[in-house]
């Protein structure tokens, strides 16, 4: 069974984290030797060294560059601002990246261990059961492909929806029975794993994994090119949506986009007027938009890089890409479709699947026709 290394925060050199509480023991294992801490330990780092400082008193020298901390029982991070603290399995691990500023607290778990933090995190309590075992199975392919494709970097996944939300140790038992009902199941197709895409709501229309995700070859296959009819999400609340926002912040967010990311042409709009479809994909949803000016001027832009482009709004986000956008006095008045980038399962789509009576096995074979499922890794063989 893989491991799973969770991105949980980057810090800076002046940035400290405290793990633990009074009554876990910290077990420290670094080149310059093992130690145990009892309580919380408070880890930093000034310039290129660690500093552990705890009940045993401050620990200070020179460490490997990455240092990996056991922690007995679940690991505790104290929650920042008043939220409640937020609890681990397996180990924790402080890694410095070669050619990165700072400094990056990781969660190293076991993927079973890892699954359930994710779907609580990424489901509703109270969706059905059949819901939650193929976003397991989902997620579970979804964190493999990323072990596999990552093992030169330092961590696999965040904790946020850029890869899949995860927040820790589990509390709901829903989602420890959906893992432990598909233990070590993964999709693939061909033999190869499918990465399980999914998003919270489609729109109705599902985008092409390509589209989507990425030309990598990974994604170029049948069970990515999107689900077919009925729709199934149409009663969800992101179903369809619609946001005004100042067109001055959308002109300056896309600006400012354009020179983070070298896209030059966008330099030649002198503010927004309209943003429309400019291609869809053969389900009819749109993957590319073209964003006019009052002078006629226009630019054309893939809907993940528009999303990317306003993604600092302080409206916040656009739900999806699938959307347009047309001025009406100040203001551009987007009207889009779903939530999320729209490939592979459909979360709202899967909830309604399952209170209709589908089972797991329906819920995968819509979202991604002509994937297998198979078991690689558990005790828990089933027909
Ligand atoms: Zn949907």
């Amino acid at each position: 069974m893989p491991h799973v290394r969770v991105l949980l925060q980057r810090l800076h050199d002046g940035d400290h984290v405290v793990l633990g509480n009074a009554e876990q023991h910290l077990q420290v294992v670094s080149t310059s030797g093992d130690s145990t801490w009892r309580g919380a330990v408070r880890i930093s780092r000034p310039d290129d060294h660690w500093i552990i400082e705890g009940d045993g008193g401050p620990l200070s020298g020179r460490a490997a560059e990455s240092m990996s901390l056991d922690l007995f029982g679940d690991g505790v991070l104290p929650g920042a601002k008043g939220e409640p603290d937020r609890r681990y399995p397996g180990q924790f691990r402080v890694v410095v990246t070669d050619g990165v500023e700072g400094w990056s607290l990781i969660n190293v778990v076991t993927m079973e261990q890892y699954l359930p933090g994710v779907l609580q995190a990424e489901l509703f309590a109270g969706w059905p059961a059949a819901t939650f075992e193929a976003q397991a199975v989902a997620a579970r392919s979804f964190a493999t492909m990323q072990v596999l494709q990552r093992s030169h970097a330092a961590w696999d996944v965040t904790d946020t929806p850029a890869t899949q939300a995860y927040m820790g140790h589990a509390t709901n038992d829903e989602a420890w029975a959906a893992v432990d009902a598909t233990e070590g199941q993964l999709l693939l197709f061909n033999d190869a794993l499918v990465p399980g895409y999914f998003s919270s709501c489609c729109g109705g229309l599902p985008a092409v994994g390509v589209d989507a995700v990425g030309p990598h070859e990974a994604n170029a296959i049948a069970p990515l090119a999107g689900h077919g009819s009925p729709i199934q999400c149409s009663d969800a609340p992101v179903y369809a949506w619609t946001r005004t926002v100042p067109a001055e912040g959308v002109h300056e967010a896309l600006q400012k986009w354009a020179v983070e990311t070298g896209t030059s042409d966008i330099g030649r709009l002198q503010g927004v007027e309209q943003i429309e479809s400019a291609a869809h994909n053969p389900h009819g949803r749109a993957t590319m938009l073209r964003i006019t000016d009052r002078g006629g001027n226009e630019i054309v832009l893939t809907c993940g890089n528009l999303v990317s482009a306003l993604a600092s709004l302080p409206q916040g986000p656009l739900m999806s890409g699938w959307c347009t956008g047309v001025r009406q006095g100040d203001d551009i008045v987007f009207e889009g479709r779903g939530y999320g980038h729209g490939a592979g399962l459909c979360q709202y789509g899967a909830a309604r699947m399952g209170r209709r009576g589908r089972s797991t096995r329906q819920i995968i074979d819509f979202y991604y026709p002509g994937a297998v499922i198979e078991q690689r890794w558990g005790d828990r063989r089933r027909d």
